[in-house]
């Protein structure tokens, strides 16, 4: 009986899928749902960078540290689980998934991912984590640092206002606490574009999708077919 992919030599490769952008731009969802298509694993490097700030603020260490942070991230252990309800992420064995997600730790990740010695460490991490493919991972610096060689780069973008409206609606706030998250996440972006370190750009072989008119569905649909031209050559 003949099986198309019952030997290593014909079954599909396992890709490295790297999708960067700014907040707001639907990527985590993305990520996810195109990662569960394909039987890959979602890998959300922004988590790691959350993790250590959660240290950092457990710890009394300051965000501006660099050397004080290394530290932190040397002796810490950050595990990302990805499970059928979404990611888990796991500091020294506690499970912070929901706790990384609060405003505090949210800028602290932001100012934590400025310095170049904690991101070096950082890439190290996640390239070993992905080296043996079937990942989708998203962050900032994926197809420039951590994966150069991807062989998928996808950038996704969107127009300010829709992210900031996303956001808004993910959350489903509105008034002050809404102006506070506009304004939070300008500034994480002004940082992330701005730091000398890895700032947020599209590496030059990424296809950019800008996502301001699309739909999720529509999205997902635009990097599946990339996938399969891919996979295609
Ligand atoms: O993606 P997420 O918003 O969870 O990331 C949290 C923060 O970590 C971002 O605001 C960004 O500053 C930083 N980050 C980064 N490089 C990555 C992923 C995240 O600098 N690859």
């Amino acid at each position: 009986m003949s099986d198309a992919h019952s030997n290593d030599a014909t079954a599909p490769r396992k890709l490295i899928i790297a999708i960067d952008g700014p907040a707001g731009a639907g990527k985590s969802t993305i990520a996810s749902r195109l990662a569960r298509k394909l039987g890959y694993v979602n890998l959300e490097s922004g988590a790691m960078y959350r993790a250590l700030a959660l240290k950092a603020i457990d710890r009394d260490a300051s965000f501006d540290d660099e050397a004080a942070l290394l530290k932190l991230a040397e002796n810490a252990r950050i595990q990302l689980e990805p499970t059928i309800g979404g990611n888990r992420t796991l500091l020294d064995g506690r499970d912070v998934s929901a706790r990384i997600r609060e405003r505090d730790v949210s800028e602290g990740a932001s100012r934590v991912s400025v310095h170049p010695k904690v991101r070096e460490w950082m890439v190290a991490r996640q390239r070993e984590m992905g080296a043996g493919g079937g990942v989708v991972m998203e962050g900032r610096d994926i197809g420039t640092q951590v994966f150069p060689d991807a062989d998928l780069k996808i950038f996704l973008d969107a127009d300010p206002v829709v992210r900031e409206q996303r956001r808004m609606e993910q959350h489903k706030i509105k008034g002050e606490v809404a102006a506070n998250v506009a304004a939070d996440l300008r500034e994480r972006d002004r940082r992330d574009r701005t730091r000398a370190a890895s700032p947020l750009v599209a590496a030059a072989d990424a296809v950019v999708i800008n996502s301001s008119s699309m739909s999720e569905d529509e999205v997902l649909g635009r990097a599946e077919q990339l996938v399969q031209e891919k996979c295609n050559r």
